[in-house]
């Protein structure tokens, strides 16, 4: 393997890592923040404290540093693959739909896992300066904070999938999905909108899942909500800030408050009606 080869396959990386970041990030901010953005006002989880320009400008400025550590990554694998190290198939055949389904729920059960503990270790006093800071910078976060990471935590924001295809058979199509859905979810925490309806956090149905209030929550307090797409660590470790069902309430509960209807408009002069 070339130099000029590898340098190629980092640039088709980091360049499908950057759109899939400005499309999805851009689709939510251009969609809930502009486009709905006076009609969803009484959504927003923070409203007395609107992100400033340079908070725009530091998150995105790290995600797309962040692109270049995932970009090493992405090639790292490939070129693992094309040696045989790693589980990664390319045929869906070898061990079926089911298995290729079973794959990416079991890829986000991990991740899951793997996400809670590195958190809770990058809030370690010795290490949170240097790796997670960079992220906590962003006290009521935007959709542009997804990736907005230190690369000492970018390390390890890319870690769970190096650490899979050495485990368990996964398919690219599989490793694709598992991306674009981690993407997505980690676009909804950093919303800045809660979007789910009132008593989400409490129905038997959708208690397990995380709401964008929660990793809001995350970033305003520091010490809480540490889990990423469901609340069963925080529930389990008891790290749910204590007020978070009653702030998600609080928001989710909020009724559009629309201007009062504009009074008639008084006839600027007495008219054709006065001569009648
Ligand atoms: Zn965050
Ligand atoms: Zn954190």
């Amino acid at each position: 393997m070339n130099f000029q080869a590898l340098a190629e396959h980092f640039a088709i990386v980091y360049s499908i890592l950057t759109v899939r970041y400005v499309v999805l990030a851009g689709l939510a901010y251009l969609i809930i923040w502009k486009l709905l953005g006076s009609r969803l006002a009484h959504k927003i989880i923070q409203p007395d404290r609107p992100p400033k320009r340079k908070n725009f400008i530091h998150e995105i400025k790290y995600s797309l540093a962040t692109f270049l550590i995932f970009g090493l990554v992405g090639v790292f694998i490939f070129e693992s693959t094309n040696q045989g190290w790693t589980l990664v198939y390319k045929d869906v055949a070898q061990f079926g739909w089911p298995y290729f389904v079973f794959s990416v729920v079991l890829t986000i059960l991990l991740h899951d896992t793997y996400f809670y503990w590195t958190h809770r270790f990058m809030h370690w006093k010795p290490v949170f300066k240097t790796m997670h800071l960079v992220h906590h910078r962003s006290t009521n976060p935007t959709p542009w904070a997804a990736f907005s990471f230190h690369p000492t935590e970018a390390i390890v924001e890319a870690g769970i999938i190096p650490i899979v295809v050495f485990i368990y058979p996964l398919h690219p199509g599989a490793i694709a999905l598992f991306a674009l859905y981690m993407t997505f979810l980690n676009v909804l925490g950093h919303l800045g909108y809660e979007l789910f309806p009132a008593g989400f956090t409490r129905s038997k149905f959708t208690f397990w899942h995380n709401t964008s209030t929660h990793h809001n929550m995350h970033h305003r307090y520091f010490n809480c909500n540490y889990g990423l797409y469901f609340n069963w660590w925080d529930r389990l470790m008891k790290t749910n800030h204590e007020r978070y069902h009653e702030a998600f309430e609080e928001v989710a509960g909020r009724e559009r408050v629309t201007a009062p209807a504009p009074a008639p408009i008084a006839p600027a002069s007495p008219g054709l009606n006065a001569l009648r």
